[in-house]
């Protein structure tokens, strides 16, 4: 497979909403939903580097896993599709029929269903061991695009926001605000931040799916001290619970703000950050950077789950 020569970048925009104005608080969002229509949101700059070392490593292709609506297999079918190389999914349950696992079959990504019980054996030793010899000429890549090299391949993300404060008019922001499912995106973020700005992590995972683990993980691999985030708690129930609150207050700021979210990761990291503007978390004057990261493709069915 040959490396792929294309870098995206994403816009920072204004977030207009009046519970912000009220409290004088300040966002800008970086649009990684607008990057492209397939290959979107914070998935591609976790897996660039993933694919760059299959590259370099002469693999044909890469092998991951996730559930029936990942963003991640998305990402990575989009990409393989895109690019021209060989992509297998690994998917969490029983064979079904989603948006999304019809569009991975359709990007020609080669599905597999380990059912609920064989993919909970995804973290045991010797998990990868029958894939390897099975599919010998593919990198497998962690869940979610997880581990020190997705991490690294988030860090150009802060260069992304710094080149563009001019157009914002900001000299500057104080923090950055974001969704956190395995925590690779945020700890990309505080790597390449080292200390200059802290992340704050809305978890749209319950905290015991170790999130936090991963990203202490990821710093110490890096190297760098354990510091410069915090974690909030934003699941509202369970990762991929919707409630109608959730689904109405997302509906207000899409009408309001003119951009998309979605419920699973994106609405929940804006209402985690409403909860805390709103507890004066954020003296008048601050100015954050919201990170959109994407999932746009799973909103219909994430939606149609509320209803
Ligand atoms: C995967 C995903 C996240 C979580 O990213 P991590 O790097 O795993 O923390 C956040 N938002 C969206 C839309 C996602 O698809």
């Amino acid at each position: 497979m040959k490396l792929p020569e294309w870098r995206p970048t994403a816009p920072v925009q204004r977030l207009n909403l009046y519970w912000l104005a009220n409290a004088g608080v300040e966002v800008a969002v970086l649009r990684l939903d607008l990057i492209d229509q397939q290959v979107s949101g914070n998935k591609w700059f976790k897996l660039a580097p993933y694919i760059e070392a299959a590259a370099r490593q002469g693999a044909q292709g890469l092998i991951s896993l996730g559930g029936a609506h990942s963003n991640h297999l998305h990402a990575l079918a989009a990409a393989g599709n895109r690019f021209g190389f060989q992509t297998v999914g690994l998917l969490r349950g029983n064979p079904q029929l989603t948006p999304t696992s019809a569009e991975l079959e359709q990007l020609s990504m080669e599905l597999h269903w380990l059912g609920y019980g064989g993919y909970r054996g995804r973290n045991l030793p010797g998990f990868w061991q029958p894939w390897r010899s099975r599919y010998p000429q593919l990198l497998p890549v962690p869940e979610g695009g997880g581990g020190l090299l997705g991490a690294q391949g988030c860090q150009l993300l802060v260069e992304m926001v710094r080149s563009q404060l001019d157009q914002l008019d900001w000299p500057d922001y104080h923090a950055w605000w974001l969704a956190v499912g395995t925590g690779t995106t945020l700890a990309g973020l505080v790597l390449a931040e080292a200390g200059a700005h802290p992340v704050y992590g809305a978890l749209a995972v319950p905290a015991r799916h170790g999130a936090q683990l991963q990203i202490s993980s990821v710093l110490t691999q890096a190297q760098q001290a354990d510091q410069g985030y915090r974690l909030l708690d934003a699941a509202r129930g369970g990762f991929a619970k919707v409630d109608t609150l959730l689904l109405d207050f997302m509906q207000a700021c899409e009408a309001e703000s003119e951009m998309l979210f979605e419920p699973l990761y994106t609405a929940k990291a804006l209402l985690a950050l409403r909860e805390q503007v709103e507890q004066g978390a954020f003296p008048r004057g601050t100015r954050l950077i919201f990170v959109h990261t994407g999932g746009l493709q799973g909103r219909a069915a994430a939606l149609a789950k509320g209803l």
